[in-house]
């Protein structure tokens, strides 16, 4: 049997009927930019996530430049970013003109290391950047409290991590804005690009909406240098829909991810740690092993597929150079690169599939 590492199919499958009304629906009434599905899909997401204002845009790296552009966040500013994430949490720090500025990851939960925070911190930090990596929250209690202290802000990228909750909060509303992508990969995925911000600030609310509509406020009169960046409706119209049924989504995940850690039992394999308050969403299920090359082999030839997230941490990106770091700055993110395998997660994948997938691992010898 082979498992995929994604498929999403089931998806497409359970939805086909109410998908391809709603399309058959935006065609109908023409209107493509700014309509009322994407007013509809702000106010659906803002409450899913506690939050009090949503802003639809054109993805999920737009969605941080645009809150972190809102905040005033600029050329001069450093923005602390950890060092094991998507390259998209460090470039939108940078299309703002701000410095990235890393701080290494816990080897167990992936996420910033909060007691490596402070030693970042410099007069020209304006924010944290928060990644709730691989659908698992980060641990806000402290990161609040340093950022409390220090009065910076926090900003959270909460792209692979929609709905997860820290302490029965859901993530987005812990910061001055959440980022969110509907890639569609994510736990809520588009038929394409697509992206949104939550944020309780109606400022930042208006700010990135006006920034993402060519700096407008109303038609034809701008007031700041904005880009386009919008949601549009047909994609709002999709979310719509699927945004019913991100919560069973979520729930299946996390089914799949405990049956992977009740039964996978191999001592040269690490299932991912889930630290007191947290409820992640799965959207990564990671295992970490120092025999990560051999354990790809028997993988290949079981036929059970696999990914890596990342197999290069942000420090050592040829696109990052000028920032000046150097191999062994942040050992857990490297050693993370190295180690870290990512197994077949995804809404619909068969109890027989996950069996193979337990099974697979569980033989692997060396
Ligand atoms: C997917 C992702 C993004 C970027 O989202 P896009 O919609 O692809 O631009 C940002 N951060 C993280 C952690 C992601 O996984």
């Amino acid at each position: 049997m082979s498992v995929p590492f994604v498929d999403l199919k089931p998806l497409e499958n359970k939805f086909h009927e109410p998908l391809s009304q709603t399309i058959e629906d935006v065609l109908s009434r023409s209107i493509y930019i700014k309509g009322s599905y994407c007013a509809d899909f702000e106010a659906n997401f803002a409450e899913f996530c506690q939050s009090k204002y949503c802003v639809g845009c054109g993805n999920g790296l737009d969605a941080l430049a645009l809150g972190l552009l809102s905040l005033g966040i600029k050329e001069g500013d450093e923005v602390i970013v950890p060092a094991n994430t998507f390259i998209a949490s460090a470039l939108a720090v940078t299309k703002c003109g701000a410095q990235v500025v890393l701080v290494d990851c816990k080897k167990d939960t992936f996420n910033i290391d909060p007691a490596k925070i402070e030693a970042a911190i410099s007069k020209k930090t304006k924010a944290i950047m928060v990644v709730h990596l691989y659908g698992q929250p980060a641990e806000m209690s402290q990161i609040s409290d340093i950022a409390a202290m220090h009065k910076l802000f926090i900003v959270e990228d909460c792209a692979q991590a929609h709905g997860a909750k820290f302490n029965g909060q859901t993530v987005g509303s812990f910061g001055e804005f959440g980022g969110f992508s509907f890639y569609p990969g994510k736990n809520l995925g588009a038929l394409g690009d697509g992206g949104a911000l939550v944020t309780n600030s109606s400022e930042v609310a208006e700010k990135a909406k006006a920034l993402g509509n060519y700096g407008s406020d109303y038609k034809y009169h701008h007031i700041y240098q904005g880009m386009n960046s919008r949601l549009d409706e047909l994609q709002a119209a999709v979310l719509n829909v699927k945004l019913k049924s991100l919560h069973d989504v979520n729930e299946y995940r996390k089914i799949v991810a405990n049956n992977y850690s009740t039964h996978i039992n191999n001592e040269l394999i690490v299932t991912p740690k889930v630290t007191k308050g947290v409820d992640p969403v799965w959207h990564i299920y990671a295992i970490r092993t120092a025999y990560r090359d051999e354990l790809i082999d028997y993988l290949k030839k079981r036929g059970v597929d696999y990914n890596l997230h990342y197999p290069i941490p942000i420090h050592l990106q040829p696109c990052y150079k000028n920032l000046g770091y150097k191999k062994g700055d942040f050992p857990n993110a490297e050693r993370i690169s190295e180690t870290q395998l990512s197994m077949p997660m995804y809404y619909g994948i068969s109890i027989e599939q996950q069996q193979e997938v337990i099974d697979a691992l569980n033989s692997f010898k060396i």
